[in-house]
């Protein structure tokens, strides 16, 4: 059984629900707490309170202990550590990590924690036998917003003329939380305006209204940014597909999750490889420039969606020449050196063992690298252009793929 569960997504996708719901299943106590009730107190405090939930819930074994925003606490230390300073969150995380290396799985405690910003999370926290577990909360797809609009008005009293598929349709982008909203934001609409039964016009109104509301969280794409985001994905994909060790492609998205892009294409088997030929950096460089490419061959330009994309490349194109010894002219030498890592440290500083002359080939050959991918996927995307377009109807009218859709359409 693990120890640790990680809910990831976007606020209002229903994370609390989620965990709620697993303790419901197996009828065991739930223990709820927030990330940031443990940062307010004084110092001291917040590891004293880590250590009265663990032994609460070990006395109520086996439970789940739920807490949420824990990246309130698990943020990653960053910047100097000041002589001899131990803040309040860091004591508070350590707490945390001991209490979860203190028990093990026979006690039936289980930890869920939900966050929306795993990248800032200290790795210390996703060490196996701590949240080494991480589930992804998606936001809901089309289908997904029609089953949730259908839930929240089923206690409603509904005009004939009400179509909740036209509603989930002008709500890409919006989470389970918006939808509630909008669903109950129409019946006051409907009150207000004296109806009987809450009509159409209600609804289109609410959706109006939530939408350029204040506490607009979640921005609904415009129909040129869901066509963009389509043929981006549809780009990664076709490359994923083309490329000789690209893994397969098992689904692909353009709802806009937020976390680190607006859609994305998702490659099985998504455990991490031990080992990587250079072949297969080349492939992944190539499929990373493939979105990109499709935009600029298709609409002309390119736009700010590619930023994720352009950082993991240069990462994996250093690393290729700087430590991988992958580079013809610069040869099988490292360059540069990672001082260790401390304790809780996510990222070690680096130090310069080369010239500047060095530092000049090492740029190019990074470049290089990148530029031979981009012109790699410029060519796969001109040479299936017709089937790219399919790729992107297809994905415009259903929001998400799957690897049988997308094979049957690369059969016909
Ligand atoms: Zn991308």
């Amino acid at each position: 059984m693990p120890k640790g569960v990680l809910l990831v997504g976007q606020p209002g996708t229903g994370k609390t629900l989620l965990a709620r719901a697993v303790s419901g299943e197996a009828q065991v106590p739930f223990f709820n707490i927030s990330g940031s009730e443990f940062i307010e107190l004084f110092v001291g405090v917040g590891a004293a309170r880590v250590r009265e939930l663990f032994l609460q819930a070990r006395a109520k074994a086996p439970c789940i202990i739920f807490i949420d925003e824990l990246d309130a606490i698990g943020r990653s230390r960053g910047g100097p550590v000041v002589m001899g300073g131990h803040d309040e969150r860091e004591q508070t995380l350590n707490q945390l990590l001991t209490e979860m290396d203190g028990f093990d799985t026979s006690v039936g405690v289980v930890v869920m924690a939900a966050t929306n910003r795993p990248e800032v999370l200290d790795k210390a926290l996703l060490r196996a036998g701590r949240f080494d577990r991480q589930i992804v909360v998606d936001k809901p797809d089309l289908q997904d917003r029609i089953e949730i609009l259908k839930l929240h008005t089923k206690a409603m009293t509904l005009a004939n003329d009400i179509d909740l598929t036209v509603v989930a349709k002008r709500t890409p982008g919006l989470v389970g939380a918006d939808l509630a909203n909008i669903a109950n934001e129409a019946a006051i609409i409907a009150i207000r305006g004296e109806h009987n039964k809450i009509e159409m016009a209600d609804f289109e109104a609410a959706i109006d209204r939530i939408l350029a509301g204040p506490e607009k969280k979640n921005r609904v794409l415009t129909p040129e940014e869901k066509r963009r985001v389509a043929y981006h994905e549809a780009g990664h994909s076709m490359v994923a597909e083309h490329v000789p060790t690209g893994q397969p492609v098992h689904k692909i998205s353009i709802i806009p999750r937020g976390i680190a892009a607006l859609g994305f294409t998702l490659q099985l088997p998504i455990e991490e490889k031990f080992l990587s030929t250079e072949d297969e950096l080349k492939d992944q460089l190539a499929i990373l420039m493939g979105g990109r490419m499709a935009e600029e061959l298709t609409l002309g330009s390119v736009s700010t969606g590619a930023q994720n994309d352009l950082e993991k490349a240069s990462d994996i194109a250093r690393n290729m020449v700087c430590y991988l010894g992958m580079s013809k002219k610069l040869g099988p030498l490292t360059y540069g050196k990672q001082q260790r890592l401390q304790f809780l440290e996510t990222e070690g500083t680096e130090y310069r063992n080369y010239s500047d002359e060095t530092a000049r080939t090492i740029d190019t050959e990074i470049l290089a690298l990148v530029k031979d991918a981009e012109e790699r996927a410029r060519k796969i995307i001109t040479d299936n252009r017709l089937l790219l377009e399919k790729l992107v109807n297809l994905l415009l009218e259903k929001e998400v793929i799957n690897r049988e859709e997308m094979l049957a359409l690369l059969k016909d």
